[in-house]
């Protein structure tokens, strides 16, 4: 099937929409909200009411805004583009949904992804699979889920996790069966308010400031039988949780990558400019050629990232999933090219760079977790790896 990237009219009247909110409701916050490193409610509200919010990307019969998948990784892009930490804020809730939707029945669908896309007010989603002891090996958790009268008592500490503790819906993994490995990894749906559940230590971060994250306690947390995800439909004591992880994070990886390449193109675009106005040995630095030479080497890898994040939003279109690694692809060189071109920004502005008058110091910042999160750079190797080997490595 060829590959075919013209954008529909909808798709580039809605990536010029989230551009101007991220011109217009980001940028003139986003420092703020960076030093302050606080949650941007205000913005997370009006994303929701300019259509740009998590809810956009969940499908039409829960409520959502159903956009295809192309669509919503412009408009990730734009939104990063004005602001990484912000841009997760509004959009951090879509792991949660990606879950409950690979995982729930309809009626948990229906259920918790009717909360994610309530537009009366602000309601997010996290999910926390990382823990303490777990975080590449994802699947070795230790929290578990004890079965008992009417349902399940969840006992464990979930590190790291976006919007923990101020999510409405908070999805957990947790073993049902410690001795049976992945396959006893289930995912159940905690909701805000569960006297078992509570927020730990809000860490203090690097980068994406603006947006929240904690631990999250789980406490003799009970939760009922039906708060598992898939249970009805499996009908079995191993619901499809460790499949179901996997499938979650081979579904958002894609959205990762359009926020990284959001950032590299800000970082990009604000170097470019500067270059062109700095002068130094008089001229502008951008007709030395070693300046030059950097921001053609920046041009190129956003482009080539870019064809990478389409092609994995088009595969997904077309139902055809990511045989090759593809979405995998995508996030190793989003985060890796977002890394070089916010230090390489930093370098061509000097001093200034390191000031925080300039937002390309936040960016650099910002840049880094891409590389993490989600699965780092050398796990997306691994999976690569063994897509084009063909053999467990
Ligand atoms: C700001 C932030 C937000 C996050 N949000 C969430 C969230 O919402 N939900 C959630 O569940 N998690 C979340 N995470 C967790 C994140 O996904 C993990 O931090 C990440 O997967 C890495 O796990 P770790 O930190 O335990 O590192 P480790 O797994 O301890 O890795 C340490 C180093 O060893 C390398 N390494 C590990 N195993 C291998 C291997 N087999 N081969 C080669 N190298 C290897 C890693 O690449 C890394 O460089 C978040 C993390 C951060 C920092």
């Amino acid at each position: 099937m060829p590959l075919d990237f013209s954008l529909t009219p909808e798709q580039e009247e809605i990536r010029a929409l989230a551009h101007q909110f991220a011109e217009r409701e980001i940028r003139p916050v986003a420092a703020e909200y960076d030093e302050r490193e606080e949650t941007p409610w205000p913005v997370i509200r009006k994303a929701q009411e300019w259509g740009l919010g998590a809810a956009a990307a969940l499908p039409i019969e829960y409520g959502g805004g159903g956009l295809d998948h192309l669509t919503r990784l412009l408009v990730i892009e734009e939104l990063a583009w004005g602001d990484a930490g912000i841009a997760v804020s509004i959009s951090a809730s879509t792991l949660a949904g990606a879950a409950i939707l690979a995982m729930g029945t309809d009626a948990q669908k229906q259920r918790h992804l009717g909360v994610l896309c309530d537009s009366s007010e602000v309601r997010l989603g996290a999910l926390g699979l990382t823990e303490p002891e777990s975080g590449s090996d994802s699947l070795a958790l230790r929290t578990t889920a004890e079965k008992v009268d009417g349902g399940y008592l969840l006992n464990g500490t979930k590190q790291f996790c976006t919007n923990g503790g101020i999510a409405e819906i908070q999805v957990v993994f947790a073993s049902v069966d410690l001795s049976a490995g992945p396959a006893g990894v289930a995912a159940f749906v905690v909701e805000k308010g569960n006297p078992g559940m509570h927020q730990g230590r809000k860490e203090r971060k690097l980068g994406v400031r603006a947006s929240h994250t904690a631990q999250v306690i789980l406490d003799d947390c009970f939760v009922a039988e039906d708060a598992r995800l898939g249970f009805e439909a499996s009908g079995e004591s191993r619901g499809p949780g460790a499949a179901g992880a996997m499938a979650t994070l081979e579904e958002t990886r894609p959205g990762v990558a359009a926020a990284a390449l959001g950032i590299a193109r800000a970082a990009f675009e604000y170097a470019r400019d500067y270059s062109l106005k700095r002068e130094q040995f008089g001229k502008p630095i951008g007709a030395h050629q070693a300046i030059a030479f950097k921001l053609a080497d920046m041009a190129t890898e956003i482009d080539a990232t870019r064809l990478l994040v389409w092609r994995a939003g088009w595969l997904a279109n077309q139902g055809l999933g990511f045989a090759h690694a593809e979405g995998s692809m995508a996030k190793l060189m989003a985060g890796d090219v977002a890394m070089r071109t916010t230090v390489e920004a930093v370098q061509i502005l000097g001093g200034y760079g390191y000031i925080k008058d300039h937002p390309v110091e936040r960016w650099m910042r910002d840049a880094k977790i891409y590389q993490i999160w989600e699965g780092t750079a050398e796990i997306q190797r691994l999976v690569i790896a063994r897509a084009i080997l063909g053999i467990r490595i």
